[in-house]
């Protein structure tokens, strides 16, 4: 996996994807919608991403629906 950031100290949050790691559109679709999860998660729940138990449920919710789909 490459280099995905969600920047959620900046207003407003901003997504950060190093170009070089992402090698087709199937995987810019994956990574914009894991980190398009994480950045609903900050805005609906005010997830804390330097808390760690916040940054698991938040990488389980954006892991789980890149599974479901690829299935
Ligand atoms: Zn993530």
């Amino acid at each position: 996996m490459g280099v995905w950031v969600l920047v959620w100290s900046m207003s407003p949050v901003q997504i950060v994807l190093c170009a070089n790691n992402i090698y087709s559109e199937n995987n810019m679709a994956d990574v914009v919608t894991h980190e398009l999860i994480h950045a609903f998660d900050h805005c609906r729940a005010e997830v804390d991403l330097k808390n760690p138990i916040h940054l698991a449920c938040t990488e389980v919710r954006a892991w789980a629906r890149l599974c479901r789909r690829h299935g």
